[in-house]
């Protein structure tokens, strides 16, 4: 005799069948057809995805996995804000560095570097919190894979330019030439690969000069994109303070803790009241 699912309405047992409990379930009928009740027989059937999920968690502890973040889905239209600062000029043939955004405007911009780690969960992250990000990726990291980067372009994010070879000394090792065949290079793969020349650039490391604001200009990209905030090893870490501020631009990677990264910045996001939207879009680069 199986209580727990005698109770169960011919109804109630077809919405279960068609809910996410489907699988607990039809374990647990299982073990009530087959003879006595054992200790499965005497748990009801909608208890079952609690014990699972009890069961899943104390795996997920036993073997000290950082707890992954489960997005929201946000069903409202993101907010978008008339840009109240413009991209600054190519002056002396040098392309701008910009670190952040002087906004007044509650919004943050979401970077992703390199593409290296390419997991499955990475695109159902971004759409669950509605993330559009400025994308920078090196050759070198996503040849094996470029097409994974459409799922994430299809979800509003564009893909921007990281160099060809990730070369973190290219400052101090590469001239003037190498550093532009380095940067139009890149251009050509990311619109042989997703169809549009990027207008944004990331140096590898960060570091860049005169030199490679110049070889930037003349490659037809319209800035040189830095950092003060970052989503690192599951943390935020801020160069100046304690929270993200209006007009941040913050830097991640496409490396194992995706997730831990991402949910550090969404908590970092929703507790400082900030919007993110597409740095691509405020500068009018798109
Ligand atoms: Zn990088």
């Amino acid at each position: 005799m199986c209580q727990g699912h005698a109770i169960l309405s011919p109804a109630v047992s077809r919405r279960l069948a068609l809910s996410a409990l489907t699988a607990s379930l039809v374990a647990g009928l299982g073990a009530c057809s087959d003879g006595p009740p054992g200790p499965a027989g005497n748990t009801s059937a909608l208890a079952a995805p609690d014990a699972v999920q009890a069961a899943a968690l104390a795996d997920a502890g036993a073997a000290a996995t950082p707890p992954v973040p489960v997005p929201v889905a946000t069903k409202r239209i993101r907010k978008s804000f008339i840009p109240d600062v413009g991209l600054p000029p190519i002056v002396n043939g040098l392309a701008p560095v910009i670190t952040r955004i002087p906004t007044k405007h509650p919004v943050v911009f979401l970077t992703i570097d390199d593409g290296g780690t390419k997991n499955p969960d990475m695109p159902a992250l971004m759409s669950g919190y509605d993330y559009p990000a400025t994308i920078f990726l090196a050759q070198t990291y996503v040849k094996d894979n470029p097409a994974f980067f459409k799922q994430f372009e299809s979800q509003g994010s564009l893909i921007e330019n990281h160099t060809i070879s990730h070369n973190v000394n290219m400052v101090q090792k590469l001239g003037y030439a190498d550093q532009l065949a380095e940067i139009t290079g890149m251009q050509g793969f990311v619109k042989d690969q997703y169809g549009r020349l990027p207008t944004l650039f990331r140096p590898p490391g960060g570091a860049y000069s005169n030199v490679m604001r110049k070889a930037v200009a003349d490659a037809g990209l319209k800035a040189v994109i830095t950092w003060e905030a970052k989503a690192n090893a599951g943390k935020m870490d801020y160069q100046y303070g304690n929270a993200l501020r209006p007009g941040d631009i913050v830097l991640m990677h496409f490396r194992p803790e995706f997730a831990a990264d991402l949910g550090a910045f969404r908590q970092a996001q929703l507790e400082a009241g900030l919007e993110v939207v597409l740095l691509e879009d405020f500068l009018g680069v798109r």
